[in-house]
């Protein structure tokens, strides 16, 4: 990509009312534009992170036999009625509003109340069980702090995963698949997720949330620092200071975190109001058994800067980066432009996703500053000082290397 046609430009300050890193470098870099509090447009960089995160995600519960669909965002009173969730809880967060003919609709928060009668159309028989779906879609949720960038949202990117199963073994093995593929998510996109135990509801003593150690998260945890054993505040029968009662070693610390993830057993909660029932294998009749699994890939986003960055800007691990190179042509001259031309293309032929600052009457210090504030984990610099060679350097490290075309290609393809 050339970064003279790139939508979106890098700014020296942000929107003067984003206070949070990650909306601050976010914006600053042209990832995001703010349209109102809580409500993000993303601009191509932008959503090259966010789709890489969401492929992360895809591809994670496709491995656990997780079936993508995509289920309406918009919500007829009637199914959230069933649940009881149309007044009380639920009725805080939700969008509800009236269409035509004064029929009332909600903007889906969750979609236990979706998911689950349209289970229910093809559930039927035990060899219908176990099922899993999944959707990427937007929530949106009428949040009362909506300070924090993508890290909280009134409109937001989020993956819910609902399972289907025939006992609570079944259920109990599929938890802990799931549980397993959130570690796989986290570690993918660089983020070291703390499992913490939470309350888990009316129907589970406990949920399992993901949670990530940062100075401006919004929770509390209380964690082993030594085996990571970890409960949320909220519920927590620990205490800064104990020792560890699951490893009787490490010391328990308290730290500000961000929840990144959150997963349940809903055992019967949803199967019972919407009679979502099977034949059991002899002949009998058994409710279903639910759990419900929930990552936000806007807010991991969000946390990855929170986490990665220095004060010059974000340092994007690889995986999630829009781009794996910043190529930065430094100079007009011809002998220059024709270099890194042919660096550009050769990238692109080797099928490395480089975004090539080819920008006329940019300084250098410029341009330099700005691949800081986007992040790309290589930068690389063509200009008359490098000669025929490329000066790179990672992002994360202060120094530069000389190597040559072809070692450069090598390195990075
Ligand atoms: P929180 O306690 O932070 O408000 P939650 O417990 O209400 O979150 P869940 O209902 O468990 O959130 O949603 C599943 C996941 O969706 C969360 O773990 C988080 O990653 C993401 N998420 C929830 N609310 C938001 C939001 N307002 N903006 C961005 N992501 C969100
Ligand atoms: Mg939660």
């Amino acid at each position: 990509m050339l970064q003279s046609k790139l939508f979106g430009k890098t700014t020296k300050d942000a929107p003067k009312d984003e206070v949070s890193i990650n909306a601050v470098f976010l914006s600053r870099g042209g990832f995001i534009d703010k349209l109102s509090a809580g409500v993000y447009s993303y601009l191509p960089l932008g959503l090259r992170t966010l789709k890489k995160i969401q492929q992360i995600v895809r591809e994670e519960m496709n491995a656990i036999d997780g079936q993508e669909i995509l289920m309406p965002a918009l919500h007829p009173k009637e199914v959230w009625e069933q649940t009881g969730r149309w007044h009380d809880p639920g009725s805080e967060v939700m969008f509800q509003f009236k269409g035509r003919s004064e029929k009332e609709y909600g903007l889906g928060w969750t979609h236990e109340e979706v998911v689950t009668p349209l289970a229910k159309r093809f559930i039927s028989s035990y060899r219908d069980l176990p099922l899993a779906l999944y959707q990427i879609q937007d929530k949106f949720r009428n949040e009362p702090r909506a300070k924090s960038g993508l890290m909280r949202g009134i409109e937001f990117s989020m993956k819910d995963l609902y399972s289907f199963h025939a006992d609570q073994s079944d259920l109990d093995v599929y938890y802990e698949k799931a549980l397993n593929a959130y570690r796989r998510v986290y570690e993918r996109c660089g983020l070291d997720a703390i499992v913490t135990e939470a309350s888990g509801g009316s129907f589970s003593k406990y949920s399992h949330e993901f949670q990530v150690l940062t100075p401006n998260g919004e929770d509390i945890i209380y964690y082993c620092q030594s085996c990571k054993y970890a409960q949320n505040k909220e519920i927590a029968e620990l205490q800064g200071g104990d020792t560890c009662p699951k490893c009787k070693k490490g010391t328990i610390g308290e730290g500000k975190a961000i929840e990144v993830g959150n997963i349940f057993q809903l055992k019967t909660k949803y199967s019972e109001p919407f009679k979502l029932e099977f034949a059991a294998e002899d002949g009998s009749v058994k409710q279903v058994l639910m759990g419900c699994y929930g990552i936000g890939p806007s807010r991991v986003m969000g946390s990855i800067v929170e986490v990665h960055h220095d004060d010059r800007g974000i340092v994007w691990p690889k995986s999630v980066a829009p781009f794996a190179v910043h190529l930065l042509r430094l100079g007009e001259n011809e002998t220059v432009t024709k270099r890194a031309q042919e660096v550009y293309e050769k990238l692109m032929k080797a099928g490395v996703e480089v975004l090539y600052d080819d920008r006329a009457d940019i300084s250098a210090g410029q341009k330099f500053a700005d691949a800081d504030l986007i992040g790309l984990p290589i930068r690389a610099v063509i200009s008359e000082k490098a000669g025929k060679d490329v000066e790179v350097k990672k992002r994360s490290e202060a120094k530069a290397t000389l190597v040559s075309v072809s070692e450069f290609i090598a390195l990075v393809s």
